[in-house]
Formats: C-alpha cells, sequence, structure tokens
C-alpha cells in the first residue's frame, strides 16, 4: 500500500513514520509513506499556498492552484483508489473505514491548514472526507497520522502476530478485554487466575465475557 500525504508542514509528520511498528512495516516495503510538501507545487517568488478569503473574514484559506498541480502530478504517475481531505466535518473515522482502507492500493491524503481548502477542490479532486473527531486541530497534519497509522497496523504482516490486530477494539464491536504482564502479584494485587491456568479454551472464554462486559458498560451502543 502507498499513501502520499499533501501538507504545508510534512515535517509534522516525519515521527510519526520512523519509529515502531509504521517504521518496520516502510522498512519491510509493506507500506510506502510519502510526504509531500505542497510548497514544492506554488508558483511565483513567495511560493504562495494560502490566500484570503472571498466575502472577508478572518483566516486564510488555502488555494486551488497548488492543490491542482500536486494532485494531477501525482495521478499522471500512479491510479488512486481514493483522494482522501481531512476535515472536521467529513464522515468520521471508525475501525470499519480503517478496514475497508487498508485494502486498497493506492492514497492519497490532503491535509488542510488555516480555514482549510477552497471548496472547488472538495468539488472536483477529493472523493472522500473523513474526520477523526468532532474537535477542530490546526491542521489535517496529526489526523493524517492517525488515519495511515490505523490504516497501516491492518496490512497482513505488519503485526507479528497477525491475530492481534482482530483482537483489538471494535475490530468486532466489542472493546478488547484487560490484559496483564507479569509480576502475577503486585503489592497483593494479583492477575485473574484464569490467565495463569494455561488454559487455552478457557482463557478465550474468559476473554470474550469480559469483552462483553466491558462492552455493556462503557459502549452499550456498540452491541445495538
Ligand atoms: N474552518 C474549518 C476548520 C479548519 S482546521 C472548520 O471549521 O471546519 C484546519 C484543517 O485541520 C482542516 O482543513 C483539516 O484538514 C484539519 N482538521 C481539523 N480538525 C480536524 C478533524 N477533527 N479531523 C480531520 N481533520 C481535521
Amino acid at each position: 500500500m502507498r499513501i502520499d500525504i499533501i501538507s504545508v508542514v510534512p515535517e509534522l509528520m516525519t515521527s510519526a513514520f520512523s519509529h515502531s511498528i509504521l517504521k518496520r512495516a516502510i522498512a519491510a516495503g509493506l507500506a510506502e509513506v510519502n510526504l509531500i510538501n505542497l510548497r514544492d507545487y506554488a508558483t511565483g517568488k513567495q511560493k504562495q499556498v494560502d490566500d484570503y478569503a472571498f466575502g472577508g473574514g478572518a483566516g486564510m484559506v488555502m488555494m486551488i492552484e497548488p492543490i491542482a498541480a500536486c494532485i494531477n502530478d501525482l495521478k499522471s504517475k500512479t491510479h488512486y483508489d481514493e483522494v482522501i481531505y481531512m476535515s472536521p466535518d467529513g464522515e468520521r473515522l471508525t475501525q470499519k473505514i480503517s478496514n475497508q482502507l487498508s485494502m486498497l492500493k493506492n492514497l492519497i491524503i490532503l491535509c488542510g491548514h488555516y480555514k482549510g481548502v477552497d471548496e472547488r477542490v472538495r468539488e472536483h479532486f477529493i472523493t472522500r472526507e473523513i474526520s477523526i473527531g468532532d474537535y477542530v486541530l490546526s491542521g489535517g497534519e496529526l489526523a493524517a497520522s492517525v488515519l495511515s497509522d490505523s490504516i497501516i497496523r491492518l496490512i497482513p504482516g505488519v503485526l507479528n502476530d497477525e491475530t492481534s490486530a482482530l483482537s483489538d477494539s471494535f475490530q468486532d464491536n466489542l472493546l478488547a478485554p484487560p490484559v496483564y504482564t507479569r509480576p502475577a502479584e503486585y503489592q497483593g494485587w494479583a492477575v485473574p487466575e484464569i490467565l495463569l491456568s494455561g488454559h487455552s479454551k478457557k482463557i478465550e472464554q474468559w476473554r470474550h465475557e469480559q469483552s462483553v462486559l466491558r462492552t455493556k458498560q462503557r459502549r452499550p451502543d456498540l452491541l445495538a
């Protein structure tokens, strides 16, 4: 899978892709992430990418020309399955969407900044708009990193133990069960006996019960 992320501050995302699971996925060739600086597609001495909003009001708007030049250039070399715009008014990101996107081959993600992008970009270039939650960030970079992380970890082979993504929260509309590691007892606080029993069938059953219980208590909407 290849993800091309367009941004005016790509440096904001370098760290997200240079550590741990994502770093390994990229090193293993399971994912390719290209951080593209929109300013490289801006013209003129100022390399301008934003301008005042028509009609007045505070805040700059990202211009259509550099974005169009960038997306058209990328599209001339690669076929993209989706051109995604990160936006607080987009569809809310869920595990289901991440699962769908993880099965695609090539994605463009456009990060907004300032007041967002000229509406004509959204109308003519964007195929999908995604929000990571009902709050407003300064820019789309952290949101794009969140989206990319949630997708890349689902690509087969990225997680060491492939079943580990399947047992994560939301994967089957259930929250994950509690987990424990050594020591088996800390200041009198003991790990549930069953987990030390070695009975894999019973442990599996206990974990499922705990998942259901936790979901009922914390997110009954998932069971509806
Ligand atoms: N004026 C816009 C917000 C602009 S915030 C509005 O009120 O809807 C600047 C940029 O940050 C946006 O263009 C978007 O790319 C990104 N962004 C902010 N909040 C986000 C969220 N919850 N999910 C995804 N992207 C977000």
